[in-house]
């Protein structure tokens, strides 16, 4: 690759358009205060900014370039397509051939009997269309009143009206009020902050009990879906389901005729050390939403893939799935997302990221050297690190000691881009990631912690 130069008058003028004529996603404005940062090129796991200056990227572009930037096969497979068919729309009665492939690999390598593919342009988009999917499926069924939907405290689900109103995040809801009617919420299984006070030895799943009271509450009939996140994301610091917890949902959703919906935007493809993260505890969804790392970020694509027995309540005339977006499953992004899962099962990155996570582990944890790091929670190439006013009881760390804010800042300044959730630290680098990149990584957080505790006098 060879890097395209900006003059100083040109950074400026991109910094100033950007500032001027854009509103960025999830803003923080107090960051954007310290100048807009802009990248201009990718080569493996390092991304350059217009100044040139190259950084590591521990976040893999926001958890979806897992095969690294750059790749001449990743390229080919667009130009390709491009050269054929660069775009018809999966509409009505018509299809392209790459999405017809992709459908099969899909029905290929999803777990259990989820074999029937809707395609889309985004996370948000894949689990919108579950939750309708869900409820059309029950309509259809003789079930009209089924349309309640359980989600989960700390969960993040997307950006639409529907997927945010199942988000327990309530800050991202609080100027959207009223959300749309029927979503409520169980407590999250993390045992690292369990909200019911409970410790793992002994809670006895508390957490699942409580989803069940909500059901119960609710009046499980009027309940659609469960829609959670087997291994919740960078905004809960991948709190790992305790043991027999995804089962227990799968039996409660059994047992009152709701189906159940993973969110894998975030942890599909590899990333757990699995292909779907759901599958490292054995327990299969009704239906399945992916995105993000489904084309290493490449081009957008979202899916939700659901099994026969759900997809044919839809396939007789009248009762057709009532949904549908003009670039769903566009023709290239189908044609990249082959191009990822070939190279993925070519180059056995899922089994890489399973090896890249226990040497993570082992070398993460060597961090508790350090007072201030209360908890590394994760697997495969999804970790946390939480850091702490004391360990042993998880006290937070003050609300004024933006330790992770200053660590992360630290890392920007000395080439690499780390996201910090407030105080936890977030490490999700591509698939692709060497040992000594990880060791490039290790040393900079070996210097930058210590720095932050000397910093803010811990
Ligand atoms: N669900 C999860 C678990 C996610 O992590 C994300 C994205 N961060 C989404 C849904 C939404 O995906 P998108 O941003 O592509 O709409």
């Amino acid at each position: 690759m060879k890097l395209r130069k900006f003059t100083d008058k040109q950074q400026k003028q991109l910094k100033k358009s950007a500032m001027e004529y854009m509103l960025v996603h999830w803003a923080s404005n107090v960051d954007l205060a310290k100048g807009a940062k802009v990248f201009a090129a990718g080569e493996g796991c390092y991304i350059y900014d217009v100044s040139g200056d190259k950084y590591l990227d521990t976040f893999s572009s926001l958890i979806t370039t897992t095969l690294g930037h750059n790749r001449p096969e990743m390229k080919r497979a667009v130009m390709e397509q491009m050269d054929q068919l660069a775009f018809f729309p999966n509409y009505h009665d018509g299809f392209t051939v790459p999405i017809i492939k992709l459908a099969e690999k899909l029905a290929e390598i999803m777990p259990g009997k989820l074999e029937v593919s809707f395609f889309l342009n985004s996370g948000s988009e894949a689990n919108e269309t579950a939750l309708k999917m869900a409820r059309q499926y029950h309509w259809e069924n003789g079930w009209p009143h089924r349309y309640k939907v359980v989600a989960r405290k700390n969960s993040y689900h997307g950006t639409t009206l529907g997927t945010t109103a199942c988000t327990g995040f309530p800050a991202l809801n609080k100027c959207l009020q009223p959300m749309l009617p029927g979503c409520v919420f169980a407590p999250p299984a993390s045992c690292n902050a369990c909200e019911l006070g409970l410790k793992p030895a002994n809670c006895g799943l508390g957490c699942l009990k409580a989803m069940e009271k909500v059901m119960q509450w609710e009046h499980p009939e009027t309940i659609s879906a469960v829609i959670m996140d087997p291994l919740p994301g960078s905004n809960s610091g991948y709190p790992p389901p305790p043991a027999g917890y995804l089962q227990g949902v799968r039996k409660l959703c059994d047992k009152y005729g709701i189906l159940l919906i993973f969110d894998e935007v975030q942890t599909g493809f590899g990333k757990t050390g699995k292909w779907f993260a759901c599958q490292n505890w054995n327990v299969t969804p009704d239906i399945m939403t992916v995105s993000k790392a489904i084309t290493s970020g490449y081009l957008p694509l979202g899916v939700t893939v659901t099994t026969k027995k759900i997809a044919n309540t839809f396939r007789k005339p009248g009762s057709e799935f009532s949904s549908g977006s003009t670039y769903g499953g566009h023709p290239l992004s189908c044609a990249v997302a082959l191009a990822n899962i070939e190279i993925m099962q070519k180059e056995k990155l899922v089994e890489r990221a399973a090896s890249t996570g226990k040497y993570l582990k082992a070398e993460l944890e060597k961090l508790y050297k350090y007072k201030i790091v209360g908890d590394i929670r994760g697997m495969g190439t999804l970790w946390a690190i939480e850091l702490t006013a004391n360990r042993k009881t998880g006290a937070k760390l003050g609300p004024k000691l933006n330790v992770g804010t200053f660590i992360r800042d630290w890392c920007w300044k000395n080439g690499m881009i780390l996201r910090n959730n407030g105080n936890t630290l977030v490490i999700a680098p591509a698939l692709v990631i060497t040992r000594a990149e990880i060791d490039t990584m290790l040393g900079k957080l070996y210097q930058a912690i210590p720095l932050a505790m000397k910093h803010f006098g811990l």
